[in-house]
């Protein structure tokens, strides 16, 4: 299966990724993952990378695009992947279906991952992820069993640099302007599935669940 997770940022993408990939076993490609392992590395990418999500703005497509396009190649995608933050574009988006359709296995499901500003803002601004592992964790909606220590590897958590009031706002704005317009893009191709983000963890995870085994995109 062949995956797009859409969403604002604090949406919810990241989280619901990871039960995902629990259950269908493919590889969960997080462009913003690829990016923060990239400036923990120190590698010019992670620089160039760096300059743009400081500031809450993107990364250049040129960049994001030839990096998921390398991943799709790799041989665990070959059965199908998860695409967590890529596209954000409609220049990405145009980018990705052409790779998908040189290799004749385009994308089965959108899931756009819908929630309203409030709800956003707090999820952000109170995300704590993994140091390690990367995984994400909320100080009062998704705690971990001991505090600031990861439940699956046991490393410390962290706040993101991008998730402070003044960041997220700017990023919650270049969402609209620049990422929504692929929910009319997905819904013309037929592919997309809206859910309903503002539930609880599980029960979002529900919702994914059923649209991908079986209702028609709505
Ligand atoms: P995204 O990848 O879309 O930016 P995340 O998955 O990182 O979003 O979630 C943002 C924050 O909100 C995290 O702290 C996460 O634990 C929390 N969160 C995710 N889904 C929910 C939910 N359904 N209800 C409450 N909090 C959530
Ligand atoms: P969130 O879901 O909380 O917005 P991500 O981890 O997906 O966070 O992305 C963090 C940052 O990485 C973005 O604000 C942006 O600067 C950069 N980034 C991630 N994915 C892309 C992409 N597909 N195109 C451009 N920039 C990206
Ligand atoms: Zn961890």
């Amino acid at each position: 299966m062949r995956v797009v997770l859409l969403g604002a940022p604090g949406a919810g993408k990241g989280t619901q990724g990871e039960r995902l990939v629990k259950k269908y076993s493919f590889p969960h490609i997080s462009t913003g993952e690829i990016f923060r392992a990239a400036i923990k590395e120190g590698t010019p990418l992670g620089k160039q990378a760096k300059e743009y999500m400081d500031k809450g703005a993107l990364v250049p497509d040129s960049l994001v695009v030839g990096i998921v396009s390398e991943r799709l190649q790799q041989p665990d995608c070959q059965e199908g992947f998860l695409l967590d933050g890529f596209p954000r574009t409609v220049g990405q988006a145009e980018a990705l279906d052409e790779v998908l359709s040189g290799k004749g296995t385009p994308l089965n499901a959108v899931i756009s991952v819908d929630a309203d500003q409030g709800e956003l803002l707090e999820r952000l601004t109170g995300r704590r992820v993994c140091k390690t592992c990367g995984a994400t964790y909320h100080i009062r909606f998704n705690q971990p069993q001991v505090r600031n220590v990861c439940d699956k590897c046991g490393g410390e958590l962290y706040q993101r640099a991008d998730d402070t009031v003044e960041t997220v706002k700017q990023r919650l704005d270049v969402y609209c302007r620049q990422t929504e317009p692929l929910i009319t893009y997905y819904q013309k191709k037929n592919l997309l599935f809206s859910v309903d983000g503002s539930k609880e963890i599980a029960a979002v995870f529900a919702e994914i669940i059923s649209k991908l085994e079986g209702e028609k995109p709505a």
